[in-house]
């Protein structure tokens, strides 16, 4: 087992967004392949007809994309490869290892219900399961019947698991599984098991929701005489409340992440360190990942999801990102607010305002906040417009603006007009530029004056000023 090529996936079920939880497998089922040379599939599990959506797979891809988690092959769907399953339930049915089961769902629940009432455990009684000697009930007419798999009834299945250690569940908890269901579709148990076979996965890595099926697949396995894959079982992320993380509980969605302004690389950082350490590393690109990823080091117990601290690597990551770049993200987060930019403001401007305000932003939302007032219109704040835009300075600021419409447009001859104003005034520094900043900015809190000036516009500066 340890001499086959490494092959991973991650396969979600296209039934909502590519959840966080979902997010965070395939980063680490990617880095693992990437790691060791190994090969990373995409396979959408789309048996559940009535819940999966093209909406779903396409939002799926895109954050695949997003994330930039690359995959060697697929999207394989499974809805294309039932003749495969069908096939090999025929099989297994030929071989006694699969039977059809004609009880109709309210005979089983029957069957529980006087199971419960006895406190006994509600499994499948068997009926059905054929057996030496065994004398099958008489076919009822007009009853589809489901497929199940002949579980062994006794003896434990164990696992080394790769992130919670080894498992051992006994067969007497688990029953024989509904492998196709009564139109002929494949079950999720069934369907995982002949894919992760044929697609010759090596290493599965999924939520710890899935352990239970577990004994269910590896008995599969066995059946079939196919390799075991290793199975890696990450646990849940829980919400700041201590909770599981779920749509109630705020944005579970990559995409969501992508519209509130986060930057892949960020997002790609965070979700790894959220469950997995490398010595003290909390900044690290998805090349170092993919050096240090070997599957160990995986934590054990649930992550805390930290809104605060994944705005602390977004920010890192914004303050290195090129600025060409991240005046492309703020361009579309500006049409959100209405401030559509030219390509040609887009290629030469913005890049400038986002040089500007990279370091006090922790999304490129925040970005685009601050870029607006450089575009649209600003409305002073009016507690600071009272405290700093005073009669006694309102001379100073027209002998600014005065100065301004006429100097040259560059930081050095602005930085010159403000000191001649605080010269001529006898005034310092502050006195001029809070009131300057919340007139032009809207607020006192701005980087450097002459910059934000200069990058302003000789236009808008006056425009603004003049409304002292
Ligand atoms: N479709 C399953 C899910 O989204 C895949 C589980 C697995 O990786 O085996 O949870």
């Amino acid at each position: 087992m340890t001499s086959r090529k490494i092959r991973t996936r991650i396969a979600p079920s296209p039934t909502g967004f590519l959840h966080l939880g979902t997010a965070r497998t395939a980063l680490y089922s990617w880095a693992y392949a990437r790691h060791f040379g190994g090969e990373f599939v995409l396979r959408i599990e789309d048996t559940d007809v009535a819940r999966s959506t093209q909406d779903s797979v396409d939002q799926i891809l895109e954050s695949m994309r997003w994330l930039g988690l690359d995959y060697d092959e697929g999207p394989i769907y499974q809805m294309q490869r039932l003749d495969r399953y069908k096939a090999v339930i025929d099989q297994m049915i030929a071989e006694g290892k699969a039977y059809h089961c004609y009880s109709t769902p309210e005979e089983l629940e029957a069957t529980r219900e006087a199971k419960r009432a006895k406190g006994e455990k509600t499994l499948y009684d068997g009926r059905w399961r054929p057996a030496p000697g065994k004398t099958l009930p008489a076919i009822p007419a007009g009853v589809q019947p489901v497929v199940r798999f002949c579980n062994p009834p006794d003896g434990d299945v164990t696992w080394d698991d790769l992130v919670k250690g080894p498992i051992t569940i006994s067969n007497h908890e688990i029953d024989d599984l509904i492998i196709a269901r009564t139109d002929g579709v494949p079950t999720y148990n069934f369907a995982v098991v002949v894919d992760d076979w044929d697609m010759e996965i090596s290493h599965v890595f999924r939520g710890d929701e899935h352990i239970n099926n577990t004994p269910w697949q590896i008995n599969i396995f066995n059946a079939l005489g196919a390799p075991l894959p290793h199975f890696g079982h990450c646990p849940v992320i829980l919400g700041d409340d201590g909770q599981k993380l779920s749509k109630r509980r705020g944005a579970v969605s990559v995409t969501a992440y992508e519209e509130g302004g986060y930057l892949p690389e960020a997002m790609l950082n965070y979700l790894a360190r959220l469950g997995w350490s490398h010595g003290d590393e909390e900044l690290f690109s998805s090349e170092q990942l993919v050096a240090w990823f070997d599957g160990t080091h995986l934590n054990k117990s649930p992550a805390q999801w930290d809104p605060v601290k994944l705005l602390w690597v977004n920010a890192h990551y914004i303050r290195l990102a090129d600025n060409t770049r991240l005046a492309n993200l703020v361009a579309l987060q500006l049409v959100k607010l209405g401030i559509p930019l030219e390509a040609e403001t887009i290629a030469t401007h913005l890049p400038q305002v986002c040089a500007l305000l990279k370091d006090r932003c922790d999304t490129t939302v925040a970005l685009a906040t601050w870029a607006a007032k450089f575009y649209g219109d600003v409305t002073p704040d009016a507690t600071e417009h009272a405290q700093h835009v005073t009669d006694a300075v309102r001379p100073a600021i027209a002998l600014l603006a005065a100065k301004l419409e006429v100097c040259t447009w560059d930081k050095a001859a602005i930085a010159a007009a403000i000191k001649e104003v605080l010269a001529a005034h006898a005034i310092k520094m502050p006195q001029l530029a809070m009131p300057v900043r919340v007139l032009v900015m809207g607020t006192a809190q701005t980087p450097s004056l002459d910059s934000v000036l200069e990058i302003c516009g000789r236009e808008k500066v006056i425009g603004r000023l003049a409304k002292a």
